[in-house]
């Protein structure tokens, strides 16, 4: 365990262990947001997929009701065919004659598009396939993600617990006058509690520092970012050692 002298030595501690701290746990909470947009995408696919297979059931029907209609028109067609033969004069003969002829392109007319529509039908097989393949990649996608952040997960907690451990430590080298104060914000804004000078501003905010700071700073008094709140300390080469 390393000896601190000065409160801004342990300060300077207490934020390097602060920042790991919230790294960490950044991490943490990146892991579940990674599942949760797999999972989202998943949810996506299955949608498509489910899209495709309404749109083939919707063409399947097309079909149908078509071959349906050609079903129904070859029973007229002999019907016709039939009265064909019993005419009874040229003229009825002439029109069953005509009224066959646009019945037989009318038929030939649908049986395009039955033939159509088949080919259509027959092209969601393979849409139905791709989207299956694609749902399978996103769900296995979203399984390596899950095992891969449980793992990671294991790793980071432990690195939690002895970051804690430490940081419990060091709080106890902290000056009295320093506990009240660093306590407070600790508890709530972890890093952002603290902030080094950095060139007569704050580290976390920028705001100047004024002399009096600097001078309440070197003789080893709490001092806060009259901005931002952070309590602050000085920088490794500018600490003395407090009487
Ligand atoms: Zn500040």
């Amino acid at each position: 365990m390393t000896t601190h002298n000065t409160p801004g030595d342990v300060l300077c501690t207490l934020h390097r262990i602060l920042i790991q701290l919230s790294d960490l746990k950044e991490r943490l909470e990146r892991g579940p947001r990674q599942i949760k947009a797999r999972e989202a995408a998943c949810a996506k696919l299955e949608a498509d997929l489910n899209q495709v297979k309404a749109d083939q059931k919707a063409a399947k029907m097309t079909v149908d009701q078509k071959q349906l209609v050609l079903k129904s028109n070859e029973a007229k067609h002999r019907d016709l065919h039939a009265k064909l033969m019993a005419a009874q004069s040229n003229r009825e003969f002439q029109a069953l004659k005509d009224q066959i002829a646009a019945d037989d392109m009318a038929r030939s007319v649908l049986e395009d598009e039955i033939l159509e529509s088949m080919e259509k039908l027959d092209g969601f097989k393979k849409l139905i396939a791709d989207a299956e393949a694609t749902l399978a990649r996103g769900k296995d996608d979203l399984a390596k993600a899950v095992k891969s952040v449980k793992e990671a997960e294991q790793g980071l907690l432990a690195d939690v617990a002895r970051c804690e451990t430490e940081l419990r430590q060091v709080e106890k080298e902290l000056p009295n006058d320093f506990v009240q104060a660093y306590e407070r914000l600790a508890r709530t804004r972890g890093a952002e509690a603290l902030a080094v000078v950095d060139n007569n501003n704050c580290g976390g905010c920028n705001q100047m520092i004024t002399a009096n700071m600097q001078n309440s700073l070197l003789t080893g008094k709490v001092v806060t970012c009259q901005s931002c709140g952070r309590v602050l300390y000085l920088p490794e080469d500018r600490r003395v050692g407090r009487k």
